[in-house]
């Protein structure tokens, strides 16, 4: 699907015994970042957050992939945030469900982890979390990390193929069905209208239809970040084509 990505990444090193590559497309995720503004602080720790977060994301796959014998695992950060490529049988289905759901549970716990430490300091150590005029660090940081892997859980689980929640989707059809055709229609039936709808709430399109206002009045403003979403859609519905279709 990403074939030469990897190939035009830097090597940045192993990580729990999986090769760890950079591509240069990352530095557009890093100017969005950037774009959205906020201070320098919170764009440190936004940055910060992201790039542990999806890394910790796509080592659960990894590491689920390698329990389950996958072999040549490795891991590329790229524009669209994280890619885990492995060697394996994709024909069991149980084997697959457990590698993709991986992912979003490391998210998943990530964020919870974050809120929970975040109302156990508050509730134990306010003087940790606040000095009565501004948030810590530590409870600023905990913040901007529960808020990251929430976005990255709930993202990664729309059910747009090839995303992780559009694969449960996938392999959970065929688990059901047993017919590989139909879940292929599901699967790209669901990214089309899940990519639409995503798209029209994120950049409140229906919000401003039911309120009577025109298609030009919600172009008008449209940011840069919406046009970033439209172009990862674009290009998670062409894989998603690419493959299903
Ligand atoms: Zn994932």
């Amino acid at each position: 699907m990403l074939q030469g990505l990897r190939h035009d990444a830097w090597y940045v090193g192993h990580l729990a015994g999986v090769p760890l590559y950079v591509h240069w497309s990352v530095l557009l995720l890093v100017l969005l970042v950037m774009s959205g503004g906020g201070g320098a602080e919170r764009i440190i720790l936004i940055l910060l957050a992201l790039v542990i977060g999806i890394v910790l994301h796509e080592l659960g796959h990894a590491l689920m992939a390698r329990w389950c014998g996958a072999s040549g695992i490795t891991i590329t950060l790229w524009a669209f945030g994280g890619l885990c490529e492995s060697r394996r049988d994709v024909e069991r289905i149980g084997r697959e469900l457990a590698i993709v759901a991986a992912g979003p549970a490391v998210s998943l716990a990530l964020w919870l982890g974050c809120s929970a430490l975040l109302a156990w300091l508050q509730a134990h150590h306010p003087h940790l979390v606040s000095d009565g005029y501004r948030l810590s660090l530590l409870a600023h940081a905990l913040a901007v990390g529960a808020a990251v892997n929430m976005s990255l859980f709930i993202f990664n689980m729309l059910p747009i193929f090839p995303m992780d929640g559009g694969q449960l989707v996938y392999y959970g059809a065929i688990g059901v069905t047993g017919n590989r055709s139909l879940a292929r229609q599901i699967s790209l039936f669901l990214a089309v209208i899940g990519a639409c709808a995503f798209f029209g709430w994120r950049t409140d399109l229906w919000a401003m239809l039911a309120a009577g206002e025109s298609w030009t009045a919600w172009a008008a403003q449209l940011s840069w970040s919406d046009a970033f979403l439209a172009l990862l859609l674009l290009w998670i519905l062409r894989s998603a084509f690419a493959y299903l279709s």
